[in-house]
């Protein structure tokens, strides 16, 4: 072997790393690699065509790093949530939800999360630390191989974490799942609280990848109560930055906006947003607020949602609202929960922001009418 760090996961190191790992093989080896790795999805201990002594080496250095701890069905069969152990005693949770002719996946990218918004139950828990690439990928491995005939069409990472705080590896990940496992990079999305450094960063970065806010709040007190990095970036610089986002990459920016009873559904509510979603040119996606252990207050009921609806869209707002998947196994937006294993260095309860929506129930302006964003 040659002087290669040492990686948690086979789908971490890069092809320049695997070129170094197979210093002294054929040079058609690597391509024979890669592809059981992203087109097979096994990892190199699996992959026939490999000499058993290349296998040997190559698992000194590299072994998939998700271990299944549970897996959860929905009642209707159609929402799987998988908790993982890390190499580390670290815990990540993946939603996958399928429709009649597709799935996707919402992945996680951080176990825990440092933003600490308190109607999430990740944010509720803390932070433990960024995933590798490896781990990213290895969840979109698990949901590939776990939809079958269906097309895995989507990757949403909205799980545990803050996608846009794990920058680099996020950007890696999101090149691997576009070029190499051949999803449309229109069918990714990433979500973010609004880190505004890494949101122009990412503006700039040529990916044809959406992007979704969490905004939640359009007024900055309220906003700040609700999600405390907007102390750091408050709306006006999150505006610009979904503007440059748009200029860069001629997408919307997606505002989601978590519907909390009392606190931001009124119609004072619904003019805030739509002001700020004017500004930035975005699309809104309503999600009815999910229950969470340590959050008192509970979602918006049906006919408030309606009428915010009706207040945004008479104000000129293209909004969708969410169907949440997975309610009745903790797998919606914010409910993910996944503490550390026994015997692990720390005891923390881990949640995800995730909502799990589909990237293709967005719309989208070269399709009036229809349901998807970009
Ligand atoms: S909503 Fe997102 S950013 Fe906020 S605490 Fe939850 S996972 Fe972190």
């Amino acid at each position: 072997m040659t002087d290669v760090p040492p990686t948690d996961s086979p789908w971490t190191p890069d092809r320049v790393a695997y070129r170094q790992l197979l210093a002294g093989q054929p040079a058609y080896r690597l391509d024979q690699l890669w592809q059981g790795l992203y087109s097979h999805d096994k990892p190199p201990e699996d992959q026939t065509n490999l000499p058993k002594a290349l296998k040997a080496s190559l698992a000194e250095r590299l072994a998939p790093a998700l271990e299944l701890a549970a897996e959860q069905l929905s009642d209707d069969g159609q929402t799987i949530k998988w908790l993982w152990n890390l190499p580390d005693q670290a815990r990540i949770e993946t939603v996958l939800m399928h429709y009649p002719d597709r799935s996707t996946v919402c992945v996680s990218s951080q176990a825990g999360c440092a933003m600490g918004c308190g109607f999430c139950a990740t944010g509720q828990a803390g932070y433990d630390r960024n995933l590798t690439v490896g781990e990213i990928l290895e969840q979109v491995v698990a949901a590939r191989r776990a939809t079958g005939e269906r097309r895995l069409a989507n990757v949403v990472f909205m799980g545990m974490g803050e996608p846009l705080a794990n920058y680099d590896r996020l950007i890696e990940s999101l090149h691997r799942i576009v070029a190499d496992f051949g999803i449309g990079a229109r069918h990714v999305a990433v979500s973010t609280v609004g880190l505004v450094p890494q949101m122009l960063r990412f503006a700039e970065e040529g990916l044809q990848v959406g992007l979704a806010l969490s905004l939640h709040a359009a007024n900055d007190d309220l906003r700040t109560e609700l999600v405390p990095i907007n102390r750091h970036h408050p709306i006006d610089e999150l505006v610009a930055a979904c503007q440059l986002f748009r200029e860069r990459t001629g997408r919307r920016v997606s505002l989601e906006w978590a519907m909390i009873d009392g606190v931001n559904d009124r119609p004072s509510d619904a003019a805030e947003l739509a002001a700020v979603a004017r500004a930035a040119a975005a699309h809104v996606n309503l999600i009815p607020l999910n229950p969470t252990p340590g959050w008192p207050t509970v979602g918006s009921p049906p006919d408030r949602i309606e009428s915010f609806v009706v207040e945004l869209r008479r104000r000129g707002v293209n909004v969708t609202v969410r169907a949440n998947r997975g309610t009745d196994i903790d797998a919606a937006c914010g409910q993910l929960a996944a503490a550390r294993s026994p015997g692990g260095p720390t005891s923390v309860t881990i949640s995800t922001g995730a909502g799990a929506p589909d990237v293709t129930d967005q719309p989208r302006p070269d399709r009036p009418g229809e349901n998807r964003a970009d």
